[in-house]
């Protein structure tokens, strides 16, 4: 049998994976001279917490989550699905039975979990246990005290009891469903509640890295476990010189990647003060030219007119250009706080475009919002996403006053840029850029192998990279292997050597070839490091 990843995941091997290693230190060291502070966040969460903080109708929770019940109440909650999702045809009595039994199934399980303290009936949903048992029993004695003649007479009822207790069963919350994350700001923010931390002096700045799960469609740049750096402000404050150092803290950090051509869009998108009635104008200018739209856009009217403007189909640009903008529709202090957002940046010198088009289709989202493009994506292109929410704590049972503004960056879209651009490594090791390991470390005889492994002990703990073969091998298959790793030198351990009290080093790009006491041999592979 042949394993392979599933798809939209993959695996990253190095030299790639070295480049992660320094994009994610460079984050460890940037955000923490910002004074962020480093959370590590469990990958998953109860599902409710992302169908609040993300929103239930949202693609990424309605459609692109990977959720699975907790195990004590896996049985229960497959056979709570198999209700819902069974489909019964016209008259099929037979059928009906059966899923007669599977609701007495359900309900003998849930009494049973109850008394081993698995679950509590009342957070199960009482009135859901009892509706279910009473429809289960109606639906019992209506089929089995049938007469033939009456079977088609008693379809519609038991079509009737089959429909409620089905919607009943979709209600139970049998244990914790659990999902993995799609994201990471609810997880801060649940954090942030569950510690307490608006007690915590200033502004609290957190930053995380970590995985993320959604079930996409993949293609280049998007992944169904993909990576973001994230960063998240949390406190009383709203003052838009926190989101300009947010995005200031962004561009330092992909300066100091030389991440070249990244271009900083910004919007502000109202408050709930302003946006309700730019939304409603929206729609009703979308209404008008609805027959023109296609099938996802003419829903979004409905749904979240907003997410229109984020639409890339060609033939919609000529008349979203033509739609009203945010911008004309933003109340006093929106206004005020976009502007000094954009003073506060000019301050910092940082180049941004605005872009009135930039949207984020969630209701608790507000004002600053920006995101990051980078060449050589593709038409997945924004390696960031950014803005403020100042309700989600509020709507998470926090404390109402909570702002909160925060950006994830996409990890492997950021890598594919930089090594796009040439700025990725060639090898996999710490010793820079140039090809394989310092030292290829050839040993020939049992006292030289015992030489050979203090000395590979020695010059590691002085950081160079060392390849100590593990058996012995003869001399030109092991100055082979050498070659093949693209080794910088062969250090050669033999009889001769450990007599001489020497050792032989051969530099492996030119061939020359000489013999030094090993204080010697440090000094000479410590200048070839350096050159
Ligand atoms: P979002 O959380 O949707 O605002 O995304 C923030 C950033 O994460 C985006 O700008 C992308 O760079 C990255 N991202 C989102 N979804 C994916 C995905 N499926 N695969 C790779 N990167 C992603």
């Amino acid at each position: 049998m042949k394993f392979q990843a599933i798809k939209g995941v993959r695996d990253i091997l190095p030299p790639e994976s070295a480049l992660w290693t320094r994009v994610e230190q460079t984050a460890h060291k940037v955000f923490g001279t910002f004074g962020f502070g480093e959370i590590r966040l469990p990958i998953f969460e109860p599902t409710n917490l992302f169908v609040r903080a993300v929103g239930g109708e949202t693609d990424i929770v309605s459609k692109e989550m990977y959720t699975m019940p907790d195990q004590e109440t896996a049985h229960i909650y497959g056979l709570q699905h198999s209700l819902v999702e069974w489909k019964i045809k016209s008259g099929d009595l037979q059928t009906a039975e059966a899923f007669q039994q599977l609701t007495v199934s359900l309900l003998v399980f849930i009494m049973q979990a109850q008394q081993e303290n698995l679950i509590e009936l009342e957070e199960v949903g009482l009135d859901a246990v009892n509706d279910l048992t009473t429809a289960a029993k109606e639906l019992h004695d209506l089929i089995s005290n049938r007469s033939d003649s009456a079977e088609a007479l008693i379809w519609n009822q038991v079509a009737e009891l089959v429909e409620r207790i089905r919607l009943a069963s979709g209600t139970l919350i049998v244990g914790d469903d659990l999902s993995l994350r799609p994201e990471a700001t609810a997880s801060v923010c649940r954090a942030y509640i569950e510690h307490g931390m608006q007690t915590l002096p200033g502004n609290v700045k957190l930053y995380y890295m970590g995985p993320m799960f959604r079930r996409e469609r993949p293609q280049k740049g998007r992944y169904r476990q993909f990576y973001q750096i994230g960063a998240e402000v949390l406190g009383t404050s709203d003052a838009p010189g926190i989101d300009a150092e947010v995005i200031e803290m962004l561009m330092s950090f992909f300066e100091r990647l030389k991440l070249k051509g990244a271009v900083l869009n910004i919007n502000s998108i109202g408050d709930k003060n302003c946006r309700p009635a730019y939304v409603e104008k929206l729609r009703a200018e979308l209404q008008k030219v609805r027959e023109l739209l296609g099938a996802d856009s003419q829903r979004r009217i409905e749904t979240n007119p907003l997410r229109v403007l984020d639409s890339k189909l060609e033939n919609e640009q000529g008349i979203i250009e033509k739609l009203p903008r945010i911008a004309e529709h933003l109340c006093a202090d929106c206004r005020a706080h976009y502007d000094e957002v954009k003073r506060q940046l000019g301050l910092r010198g940082i180049a941004y475009q605005e872009n009135w088009r930039l949207v984020r289709g969630l209701d608790y989202y507000m004002r600053t919002t920006f995101e990051i493009t980078a060449p050589g994506l593709g038409s997945q292109n924004a390696v960031c996403g950014g803005g403020r929410y100042d309700g989600l704590v509020e709507l998470l049972g926090g404390p109402a006053a909570t702002k909160g503004i925060g950006f994830a960056i996409g990890t492997d879209r950021l890598v594919l840029s930089l090594q796009e651009a040439g700025e990725g490594e060639t090898q996999g090791g710490p010793a820079g850029k140039a090809g394989g390991p310092d030292v290829y470390l050839a040993w020939f005889g049992a006292a030289a192998q015992s030489a050979a492994i203090g000395l590979a002990r020695r010059l590691r703990d002085a950081g160079f990279v060392v390849e100590l073969p593990a058996v012995e091998m003869k001399f030109g298959k092991s100055l082979g292997l050498a070659d093949r790793l693209k080794a910088l030198h062969a250090v050669i351990v033999g009889d001769n050597e450990l007599a001489a009290g020497v050792f032989t080093v051969k530099r492996l790009s030119d061939g020359t070839q000489q013999k030094l006491a090993e204080a010697e041999l440090f000094s000479y592979l410590r200048a070839a490091r350096t050159a």
